[in-house]
Parts: C-alpha cells; structure tokens; sequence
C-alpha cells in the first residue's frame, strides 16, 4: 500500500536526511519543500526585493507569477534538484544568505498558498515523502504517517555548522545557532500556518539518535 507520508520539525533536525533515506528505500518520491521557500527568497535576494534591512513584499508578491520551480531528479546524487526558472540552483539556495531570509520570504501568505498549491499537486498520488514545516497541518491534514522531528537547538546548529564548514563556508558557530532560533522564532510565531505538530504527528526527538536509529524506528511505523 502507498502511503503519504509528511515529515515536519525544526530547522536542521535531519528531516531531509530522513525523508531521503526513506524515499530510496521504499521507492518513493521524495519533496523538500524547504528548497522551494528557499528558490523563493533567492529570488528575492537576486531582484533586490530583500536585504537585511528592507523587503519590499509588495514586489515579490507581484512577482509570484513569474517564479517556476521545478525538482529535476539527478541520478548520479540520487536525489532531485531545485530548478528556478530553469536554472539550477542546488547549491545558491543552501548559503546562509538565504538561510537569513528565507523565513521572512516564508511568512508571505501569497508564497505559501502558491507553494502549498504546488505540493498538494505533487503528491496526490501517493507513494511520496514530503518534509518541511507544515506539511503534516496544511499539505497533507490526511498524510497517513506524520513525524515531527525534533532536537535541541546546539544539537542542530552544531549539525547545520559542520556541513557549512565542510562545504568551505566561513561561518562561526555562534552565526549558526542565532540563524536556528531566529528561524524557529519566526516559523513558529508567523500567522500564516505556524510551525505546530499536527495533533496526530509522532515525536521524534533525535537529540540522541543516530541516522540508522532515527531509520529504524520510522520504518517500523511505515510497516505498522
Ligand atoms: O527545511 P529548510 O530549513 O530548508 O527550510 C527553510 C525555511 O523555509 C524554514 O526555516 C521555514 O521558514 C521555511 N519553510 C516553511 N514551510 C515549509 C518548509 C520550509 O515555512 N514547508
């Protein structure tokens, strides 16, 4: 039986790592819907709509027609990558320049219901794995398995810094963890569908759990 399942939790829980993993495994279509928020703000950043001290909302609003997004399956990664407009931005989207706006670019009602929109599309054939803020509330209210991921705030900065790190980029750690709990701030305070769990969602709390570990146990919940 193909399912739907929605993986939702804070910034650099390991969703994605998870959802992958889960994806290959059971031969689904995996969506990192946190990719598409981030195409969106560096759009944004590229038109000039967003700086660090200016957004002029009005204008990506009325931009939103223009935006395609597109993930393009790569085999030789094993995974698909975020086209915008036809260009691939894979690696432009994951700097912590975007990682600084994308929460801002997210609280835009307009961007949601357009992304939101946009998911629903893709998964309405089942046999997906979807992961990001909302999924489990607003994408998929009916997901047949909901995992809500979490971990402490040092846990997850100390991941998203040494993958930073490793792919050369100069940040310090102190950088890292304010971009985590501004984006947790401002995730789960937006009005537009706050990061909540879905009142039907299983807990994860990875703070202590391998990969292999956090695997198992979600697996095991598929095959239930
Ligand atoms: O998952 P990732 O950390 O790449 O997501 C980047 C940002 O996009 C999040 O911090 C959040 O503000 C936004 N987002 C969202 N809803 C989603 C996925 C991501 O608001 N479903």
């Amino acid at each position: 039986k193909k399912i739907t399942i929605a993986i939702d939790g804070f910034s650099s829980t390991g969703k994605s790592t998870l959802a992958k993993q889960l994806a290959n495994h059971l031969g689904y279509v995996y969506v990192d819907t946190g990719a598409m928020y981030r195409a969106v703000a560096f759009f944004a950043m590229q038109n000039g709509y967003i700086s660090t001290d200016f957004f002029e909302k009005e204008s990506l609003i009325n931009s939103l027609p223009f935006i395609r997004l597109q993930f393009k399956f790569n085999a030789d990664l094993g995974f698909a990558e975020m086209y915008l407009n036809d260009v691939n931005v894979e690696t432009e989207i994951r700097t912590i320049e975007v990682s600084r706006f994308v929460s801002k670019v997210a609280e835009v009602s307009e961007v949601r219901s357009k992304l939101v929109e946009q998911q629903k599309e893709m998964g309405k054939d089942k046999a997906i794995v979807m992961d990001g803020r909302d999924i489990g509330t607003v994408v998929f209210p009916d997901a047949e398995l909901k995992i809500f991921m979490t971990s402490s705030a040092t846990t997850r900065a100390q991941r998203r810094y040494d993958e930073l790190v490793q792919k050369g980029d100069a940040v310090t750690f102190e950088d890292v963890l304010k971009n985590v709990e501004e984006r947790d701030y401002i995730d789960t305070h937006r009005e537009d569908s706050p990061l909540v769990m879905a009142d039907d969602a299983i807990e994860i709390d990875n703070s202590h759990l391998n990969r292999k570990e956090q695997f198992d146990l979600v697996l095991e919940l598929v095959t239930d």
